[in-house]
C-alpha cells in the first residue's frame, strides 16, 4: 500500500513515461494473448479462423492483429455451451464467485466466473481509483449497494478493506435506513450509482435531515452510468450531499473498473492503462480515431485469469485525451467526460441524432426538476421524443416558464428539433433503486 501522503495507489505504474508504459502494455498482451490462445476454446478459435498464432503477437504493435470480440459472440457462446460457453480459461472447480450482468435491454445475461487471484486483481483496480480520488485508512466507507448477483461494487468493498478503510455494507437496507447510518455512523465516502446518490438525496430532504451540515460525507464514489460524468448531474449530487463526486467505470466483463477521476477532476477519467488497453475506434470503420475524436470504446484486460478479454467491443462512446491534461503527474490518458453514452442507445428523430444522455445533460441544468423520463414514440407515422418531468415539492420557477426554457435548451442542443416537454405527476415516475432506466422506446424495431 502507498503512503497516505502519496497520491498513487501504484506509484511506479502509474508514473510511467509512456514508452515504458507501452513497453509493458506490449509484454503483458504477449502473455494474456498466449494464455487465452491455450486455455479458452472460445479464444483458439476465433484466432484459428483469424490466422493468428500467439507467436505473431510480440508488443503493442501487434494488437490489431487480433480479432475485434463482441458481446452477441460471447451469448451465442454460452447458449450453445451453457452455463459459461467457451471463453473460461480455467477449470470452474477453482471458481470461488458467480457474477451475471444485469441483462440490460432484455439482452441474455453474461455469466462469469473469478477465482481468488481474479478477486485480489479486481479490488486491486478499484483501489488505484480509491485511493486516486483520496480515500485513505482513517474513511469511512458506506456501501449503498444491494450484494447481488450483479457484480456492481464488490470489488470496490474488497479495495476498501485493502486499503484499511472502515466498510459499512449497506445490502438489504431501506433507503431511509441507508440515509440515517451514514448520518450516524459518520460515514465520510458513499459508493453509489449516480441516480441512487439523488434518490438518497431526496430521502434525506424527505426525513428533514441536511445532508451537507448533518453528514461528515466529504466524497461520494460513483459508478454504473454516465451521469457521474455529467456536470449538471454532479453538480445536483454535491450540492445535495455537500461533497465532492468522483466518477468511475467498469463492467461485469471485466469483473472490475478501468478507469476512475484523480482527486484534481480535470474533466476526465484515467485509464488504468497497466492493467488494460483502451482503443478507440470508428465504430462504422473500425479504425483507430485520434485524441480528441469520439469513437467505440474495445478493451484488452491483463486480469482475470478466468474470463480473458481481448479487443472486446464495449458500444461505449468515449473520446480520448492525453495525460498531460490532468496535472496530478499519472501518464495514464483519461476520458473527457468519461463514458458520453453508448452508440446503441443513439435515435435518430426526423434525420437528427438523439442521445439520452445529451438531454439529460440538459434537464438536469434545471434545479427544479426531480426526476424525469425520455420516451421515444410515434404520433401517426411521425417520430417523437418526449421529456417527462416532474418537479421538486417546491419549484423556484412556475411550470410554464420552466417547460419554455426546457424545450428552447432541447432544441438547440439537436438542430432545432422539437422535443416534447410534458410534466408529470409528482411522484409518477419510476425511481431507481441501482441503474436508472429513464429512457423507453416505444417505437418497436423498424
Ligand atoms: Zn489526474
Amino acid at each position: 500500500m502507498a503512503q497516505p501522503d502519496v497520491p498513487y495507489w501504484n506509484p511506479k505504474n502509474e508514473t510511467l513515461a509512456r514508452v515504458d508504459l507501452e513497453r509493458l502494455q506490449g509484454e503483458k498482451l504477449k502473455r494474456r494473448v498466449r494464455w487465452a490462445y491455450e486455455r479458452s476454446p472460445f479464444y483458439r478459435r476465433k484466432m484459428d479462423e483469424a490466422k493468428v498464432t500467439p507467436e505473431q503477437i510480440r508488443g503493442l504493435a501487434d494488437l490489431r492483429r487480433l480479432p475485434l470480440t463482441t458481446r452477441e459472440e460471447w451469448m451465442a457462446s454460452i447458449a450453445a455451451r451453457p452455463l459459461f460457453g467457451e471463453l473460461l480459461a480455467r477449470d470452474s472447480e477453482r471458481a470461488i464467485r458467480y457474477h451475471l450482468t444485469s441483462g440490460t435491454s432484455g439482452r441474455m445475461p453474461l455469466r462469469v466466473l473469478d477465482d481468488v487471484t481474479d478477486w485480489q486483481w479486481i479490488a486491486e483496480c478499484w483501489c488505484y481509483g480509491f485511493w486516486g480520488f483520496g480515500v485513505r485508512p482513517s474513511d469511512i466507507v458506506f456501501f449503498a449497494f444491494s450484494y447481488g448477483s450483479f457484480i456492481g461494487f464488490w470489488g470496490a468493498h474488497y479495495a476498501c478493506e485493502k486499503i484499511g478503510a472502515l466498510v459499512i455494507p449497506s445490502g438489504n437496507m431501506t433507503t431511509e435506513n441507508r440515509v440515517h447510518q451514514i448520518v450516524e455512523m459518520g460515514a465520510t465516502v458513499v459508493c453509489a450509482t449516480p441516480t441512487y446518490a439523488l434518490r438518497m438525496a431526496q430521502v434525506a430532504r424527505d426525513l428533514g435531515i441536511d445532508l451537507p451540515r448533518q453528514s461528515k460525507v466529504k466524497r461520494l464514489v460513483l459508478s454504473g452510468e454516465p451521469a457521474g460524468s455529467i456536470p449538471a448531474s454532479r453538480k445536483l449530487i454535491e450540492d445535495a450531499w455537500g461533497g465532492v463526486c468522483g466518477d468511475t467505470a467498469g463492467m461485469t466483463e471485466l469483473g472490475t473498473i478501468m478507469m476512475f477521476e484523480c482527486a484534481h477532476r480535470p474533466g476526465g477519467a484515467h485509464i488504468i492503462e497497466d492493467h488494460f488497453i483502451e482503443e478507440v475506434l470508428d465504430p462504422s470503420t473500425l479504425e483507430p480515431v485520434g485524441y480528441g475524436e469520439k469513437g467505440e470504446r474495445v478493451v484488452t484486460s491483463f486480469g482475470r485469469a478466468f474470463v480473458p478479454v481481448l479487443r472486446y467491443r464495449t458500444a461505449d462512446m468515449v473520446e480520448k485525451m492525453e495525460a498531460a491534461a490532468c496535472p496530478c503527474g499519472r501518464g495514464f490518458d483519461l476520458y473527457r467526460g468519461g463514458i458520453l453514452g453508448r452508440w446503441d442507445d443513439m435515435r435518430k428523430i426526423r434525420g437528427t441524432n438523439v442521445y439520452p444522455r445529451a438531454i439529460e445533460a440538459i434537464v438536469r441544468e434545471q434545479e427544479d426538476v426531480d426526476e424525469f423520463q425520455i420516451v421515444f414514440h410515434k404520433v401517426d407515422v411521425v417520430d417523437e421524443v418526449t421529456v417527462k418531468v416532474e418537479l421538486k415539492p417546491k419549484p423556484q420557477s412556475a411550470w410554464e416558464s420552466l417547460r419554455e426554457r426546457l424545450s428552447k435548451d432541447l432544441a438547440a442542443a439537436h438542430e432545432g428539433l422539437r422535443i416534447n416537454v410534458e410534466r408529470a405527476e409528482t411522484g409518477s415516475l419510476p425511481r431507481f433503486e441501482l441503474k436508472a432506466k429513464r429512457f423507453v422506446d416505444l417505437r418497436g424495431r423498424a
